[in-house]
């Protein structure tokens, strides 16, 4: 039997190495063909070894030892084009995902996306290449994963809303007072899921969330005032679909991303997989629900605006929020300046066109260059 090839960019990574045990497992359906990092070559070089790709790509810090792989920004778009690379998982953190999405959704390849930065920016720039290239969309988000497991083929006249769950992070039950002043260390620790840091910092102010409801916007085609988010702390419901007729879907299972990944190889097919842990609803109990503190957590509806505001202004919400992270990792500013940096931000840039590449990438680097300057770094 033939098997599929499997691209994987950002394979260092937490989405990556999940993925690649999945891959370990599965080897009579699929191979990895190609796989990309950022800086951590001595991962990078053991993967290779153990999965033995055609194509090796490491975009900084390659040495001479390195010559035989792809270097720079242009090794992602190489390694999600190749003619042996049926499916490109896109697991890179943040804005450098976009090139790679698109260039692989034009070349005609399946995009398992876990990089929703790429589609928050670019969702008409994406949407387009799918259909210029014959390119296909399946989201990795275990959200997302979970929403088009409960559609399930079905038109999107029969859906009326999408509830995506939010664990509501490590401050969910903090005193406003308090979260302005939360450390670094007190946001790396997450209740339920194991991820970057970029990704666990996001999900502490909820501006994870805020892609996600762009995410699922462009995934699913859903008008903005029909998705909403509600806190549940467990995260074994990873989402819910209420259909016209008043029926509400939901996916569930413990927090585990090995499920999701597998089912963006292989959707809409199920295949048996032993990674993925027994569910005992009785030990999962009790499940709970409660609203979002959307005062406490502005990071959410600001990103929401910029979702229904449209044109370049995701990418504006995307790229400041990815700038004042970065500055809240190395220390420079406060938990409480990340939501303020993406306020002023979207207050100076949030009308800005974003019709295409050029004017995203634009919008991009003046919404860092804005955060930046806001705090003087
Ligand atoms: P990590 O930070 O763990 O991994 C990021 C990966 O991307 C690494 O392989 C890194 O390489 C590479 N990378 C980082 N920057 C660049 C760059 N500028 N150019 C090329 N490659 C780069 O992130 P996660 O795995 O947690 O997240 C990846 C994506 O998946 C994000 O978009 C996130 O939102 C999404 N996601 C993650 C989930 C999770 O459970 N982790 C769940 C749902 C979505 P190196 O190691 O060399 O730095
Ligand atoms: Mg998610």
């Amino acid at each position: 039997m033939t098997t599929r090839g499997v691209a994987i960019l950002g394979s260092t990574g937490s989405i990556g190495t999940t993925a690649l045990r999945v891959l370990e497992r599965q080897r009579d359906r699929f191979h990895v063909a190609a796989l990309t990092a950022f800086s951590n070559a001595p991962l990078l070089a053991e993967q290779a070894r153990r999965f033995r790709p055609s194509f090796v790509g490491l975009v900084k810090n390659g040495t001479a030892e390195h010559a035989a792989w792809g270097a720079g920004e242009r090794c992602l778009v190489e390694a999600a084009t190749r003619s042996d690379v049926d499916i490109v998982l896109n697991a890179v953190v943040g804005a450098a995902g976009l090139d790679a999405t698109v260039a692989a959704l034009e070349d005609g390849k399946r995009v398992a996306l876990a990089n929703k930065e790429s589609l928050v920016m670019g969702g008409a720039l994406v949407a387009d290449a799918a259909r210029r290239g014959g390119g296909e969309l399946v989201p990795v988000d275990s959200e997302h994963s979970a929403i088009l497991q409960c559609i399930a083929g079905r038109p999107g006249s029969e859906v009326r809303r999408l509830v995506l769950t939010a664990s509501g992070g490590p401050f969910r039950t903090w005193p406003a007072d308090q979260l302005d002043r939360a450390t670094l260390a007190d946001a790396l620790q997450h209740p339920t899921w194991q991820m970057g840091r970029k990704i666990t910092v996001d999900s502490a102010t909820l501006a994870n969330k805020a892609l996600e409801v762009i995410e699922a916007h462009f995934l699913f085609g859903v008008p903005y005032e029909r998705i909403e988010v509600v806190v549940h702390p467990q995260s074994v419901v990873h989402s819910f679909v209420e259909f016209i007729d008043g029926s509400v879907l939901a996916q569930m299972g413990v927090p585990s991303m090995e499920l999701p990944v597998l089912y963006a190889l292989t959707h809409p097919d199920r295949v048996a997989d032993t990674g993925v842990p027994p569910f005992d609803p009785v030990e999962l109990s009790p499940l709970s629900f409660e609203p979002v503190r959307r005062a406490e957590f502005p990071a959410l509806d600001l990103g929401m605006q910029a979702g229904r505001a449209g044109g370049a202004a995701p990418a504006v919400f995307n790229a400041a929020n990815e700038q004042a992270v970065a500055l809240f990792l190395d220390g420079a500013i406060r938990f409480g300046d990340i939501a303020r940096a993406i306020d002023s931000t979207l207050g100076r840039l949030g009308t800005a066109p974003g019709g295409s590449r050029d004017a995203i990438l634009t919008a991009d680097a003046q919404a860092r260059r804005h955060v930046q300057e806001l705090f003087r770094c």
